[in-house]
């Protein structure tokens, strides 16, 4: 369905309009609860997706607008991220190697271009950077994007808002470096997840630190479509990205981080 109307409304009042001139940014839902992205530079034209699970609507949004997708931008192979990239590709009558499927992990479903971590890419004028953040799986990766004026990175299954993704092949070490690689990222960079888990993570965050004022006035502006977060925000309520914090370190009993994110992660796991 789309949706991404609502998100573009969302941001008019935080951007400015030439933002909108270069970098444009929609997202779409996909299968139970996950969030499909088309990003394009209103420049060039030139357009890229992020994690196409269902890909007719993204089609039909490209060819209504004229764009030009270059780039399948993947985070990780799990089905409900990878499972559409050989669906889009025939839907765009793409010839082999027109358009380029990106990830970090070989076995991804019509990968053409195994990224490293830090490589940078282009979508028209727009820089991507992609950043390896291995922990739920082994090869996942963040896309950083911006246009220089604005900048949003494209998390997946590793930071949700509020929490983040399970370590299914990965370590609470790997996933503390990488949140910690996206803590590091300007303030302000727009943060869009792989899956609308907001109110749920927020209800668990609400146990692990129950006087967090941040954590309580997000609670209270929730609405159904909660993306996008912001880096600064998840730092102020996101107990994942705070296992720096004594009051996190308190619920968990560990003033060790990897030991703290270990144990929340269990607890969640529990929730
Ligand atoms: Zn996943």
């Amino acid at each position: 369905m789309f949706v991404r109307q609502q998100s573009v409304l969302k941001l008019s009042s935080v951007i400015s309009s030439f933002y909108y001139r270069t970098m444009k940014i929609r997202h779409f839902n996909a299968l139970e609860d996950n969030y499909m992205y088309l990003i394009s530079d209103d420049k060039t034209k030139e357009c890229a997706v992020v994690d196409p699970a269902e890909p007719d609507v993204l089609v039909k949004t490209i060819r209504n607008e004229g764009l030009k997708l270059t780039t399948i931008l993947t985070t990780h192979h799990h089905y409900d991220h990878a499972g559409g990239n050989n669906k889009m590709l025939i839907l765009m009558g793409a010839d082999k190697g027109q358009i380029k499927v990106v990830g970090g992990d070989n076995s991804l479903q019509g990968l053409t271009h195994s990224v490293t971590d830090n490589e940078k890419l282009k979508i028209g004028e727009i820089e991507v950077t992609c950043l390896s953040t291995p922990c739920h799986t082994a090869g996942h990766v963040c896309y950083v994007v911006t246009d220089e004026k604005e900048q949003a990175v494209f998390t997946g299954d590793t930071l949700f808002i509020g929490g983040c993704g399970k370590f299914f092949e990965g370590t609470a070490s790997q996933m503390q470096s990488s949140l910690q690689k996206l803590a590091s990222l300007d303030p302000k960079t727009l943060v869009y997840c792989g899956h609308e888990y907001t109110k749920k993570n927020l209800q668990f965050a609400a146990t692990v630190e129950p006087d967090n004022q941040d954590l309580q006035a997000k609670q209270a502006s929730l609405t159904s479509v909660t993306i996008p977060s912001t880096i600064g925000d998840e730092l102020k309520f996101n107990p994942f990205m705070r296992t720096n914090q004594s009051s996190v370190q308190r619920f968990t009993g560990k003033t060790d981080p990897v030991e703290c994110m270990a144990e929340l992660r269990e607890r969640k796991n529990r929730f």
